[in-house]
């Protein structure tokens, strides 16, 4: 892409294009130097300026994620609101397609003009999904939209990074027995500001009631955090099947975000999360460094002689660090 064709896509995702979003999203998603070096252009292109509310959800299979995701979405642009839909999926890096690339999910959504849904790209690692979705949901609110949702299954270390991106972190959970609220990882309860039990209908409806009255309880008894109001995190039943709840949740998770906002603690915690990520990235940097020649070599020939036992391997990786940051 030429420097004329960067600010053409800059300018059309801008206006809201989907389909030049979507094509951007591909360019931040390739792992090519030359579409790197056009996709930080890109971003750099489309400034910061507009900010959407982003939204982590997260749940097991089965949860009922993509039918809350479709019945939530529809209200949202009912209201005239644009939302966008990430999702993050590590099991695609391993499997090689992706769950959540489903085409059958969110099939109402997926048709309205005010939704942009994209699903999980096959990714080699946890870092590399990290920045497409950071540069994704960036993408989004440059294009206008006002809620990001970034989707992710619950396996523990993608919540954690979808909630160190969010500015809100939702739970989705199925009603179940006491047993099974148990097995509920303590750091998971700690990320969310709503856990919501969906399936709150039918012969389910009870069992949800009180699974929420459980997990309303085990909140209460985690540490008050500083950029909660009174009441948070809460517990609330939905049914993405009925669309009871629904209108009830998203009026919670205005009121924490304007309340946050207000506080500063918004702010506070997007600039915190900026300053991880950039940690994050040079440290995948250096760390990508020491897989490319000449350091790759280097390293070779060190751990050869630390394996014959001519030096010990203190002193070969400080010989190594000397190396590397001689310049
Ligand atoms: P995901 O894997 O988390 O995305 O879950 P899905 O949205 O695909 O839903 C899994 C199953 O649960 C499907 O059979 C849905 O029809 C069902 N389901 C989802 N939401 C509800 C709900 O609110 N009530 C009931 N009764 N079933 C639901």
């Amino acid at each position: 892409m030429t420097p004329d064709s960067i600010a053409a896509m800059a300018g059309a995702l801008r206006a809201g294009d989907r389909r030049a979003l979507a094509r951007a999203i591909t360019l931040v998603e390739s792992a090519r130097a030359d579409h790197r070096a056009q996709a930080l252009a890109l971003l750099d292109a489309l400034g910061r300026d507009r900010q959407a509310l982003r939204l982590g959800l997260s749940g097991t299979p089965g949860v009922g994620k993509s039918s809350f995701i479709e019945a939530m979405g529809l209200r949202l642009t009912g209201r005239g609101l644009r939302v966008a839909v990430l999702a993050v999926d590590p099991s695609s890096a391993r499997s090689g397609g992706s769950i959540l690339g489903d085409k059958t999910r969110m099939e109402q959504l997926s048709r309205d003009p005010n939704a942009f849904i994209r699903p999980s790209p096959s990714q080699a690692q946890m870092g590399g999904v990290a920045r497409r979705t950071r540069e994704a949901v960036a993408l989004c609110e440059a294009a206008g939209f006002d809620v990001v949702l970034i989707e992710t299954v619950g396996v523990g270390q993608s919540e954690t990074m979808v909630a160190e991106m969010a500015d809100l972190f939702v739970l989705l959970m199925a009603p179940a027995g006491g047993d099974e609220l148990q097995g509920v990882k303590r750091g998971i309860m700690e990320m969310a500001d709503l856990i919501l039990v969906n399936k709150a209908d039918g012969e389910l409806l009870h069992t949800a009631t009180r699974t929420q009255a459980d997990y309303a309880g085990a909140l209460r008894l985690l540490r008050r955090r500083l950029q909660d109001p009174d009441g948070f995190p809460k517990a609330l039943t939905v049914s993405a099947a009925t669309g009871a709840g629904l209108d009830a949740a998203w009026a919670e998770i205005e009121a924490l975000a304007k309340w946050r906002r207000e506080s500063g603690h918004w702010d506070k915690t997007r600039a915190a999360q900026a300053a991880h990520w950039f940690t994050q990235e040079v440290r995948q940097g250096l760390l990508a460094v020491l897989d490319r020649d000449p350091a790759r070599s280097a390293m070779a020939a060190l751990a050869a002689d630390v394996a014959q036992g001519s030096r010990s391997p203190e002193a070969a990786a400080a010989e190594m660090l000397a190396r590397l940051t001689k310049g």
